[in-house]
C-alpha cells in the first residue's frame, strides 16, 4: 500500500511505501505548540527509506535539550509543517499527521509532554499520558 500526503498549497507531495505508521503520538512540547499553532501536534513515525518527497522544503535546524540535532521541514511556499528528523536517528522520519491525505491513519497511541501544555488543553482520557519525553520509539 502507498500512503500519500502533502502541504496546504500542493507544492510538496510525498508518498510512503507502508500500510500504516510505525506509531503516532500527540505531543504537547513547546515546539509542537508552535507547529500546531496553539494545540499540540500529532506526528506519525515511518522508516525514512520508505518516504519519497517532491517539492521545495525549508529546513529549520535546532539542537534539542536531549543533544539531538533536529531538522524540521516545512513547505517553502506555504509553510505547512511536514517532517521532523533527528540526525542521530537517520532511519526515522516523523510526518505531521495533518499533512497526510488521510489523517485517520495517524491515530495517536499516547499523549506526551503534558507538563508543557497550557491549562486549557484537552487530553483524550482514553490515551495514556506521559508528562515529558518517553523513550524513543524502537525502529528495526
Ligand atoms: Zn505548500
Ligand atoms: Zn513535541
Amino acid at each position: 500500500m502507498t500512503i500519500t500526503g502533502g502541504c496546504l498549497c500542493g507544492a510538496v507531495r510525498f508518498e510512503i511505501a507502508a500500510d500504516a505508521p510505525l506509531g503516532a503520538r500527540y505531543c504537547w512540547c513547546r515546539v509542537c505548540q508552535y507547529l500546531g499553532a496553539g494545540t499540540g501536534a500529532v506526528s506519525a513515525l515511518f522508516r525514512k527509506d520508505d518516504v519519497t518527497v517532491s517539492g521545495p522544503l525549508t529546513d529549520h535546524v535546532i539542537q534539542a535539550d536531549s543533544g539531538a540535532t533536529m531538522h524540521r521541514r516545512f513547505c517553502a511556499r506555504c509553510g505547512t509543517p511536514l517532517f521532523s528528523e533527528a540526525e542521530q536517528r537517520p532511519r526515522q522520519i516523523f510526518v505531521r499527521a495533518g499533512s497526510l491525505d488521510d489523517p485517520n491513519l495517524a491515530a495517536p497511541s499516547a499523549t506526551i509532554w503534558t507538563k508543557s501544555a497550557p491549562t486549557w488543553a484537552c487530553f483524550d482520557p482514553k490515551l495514556p499520558q506521559v508528562d515529558g519525553q518517553p523513550s524513543p520509539a524502537p525502529l528495526t
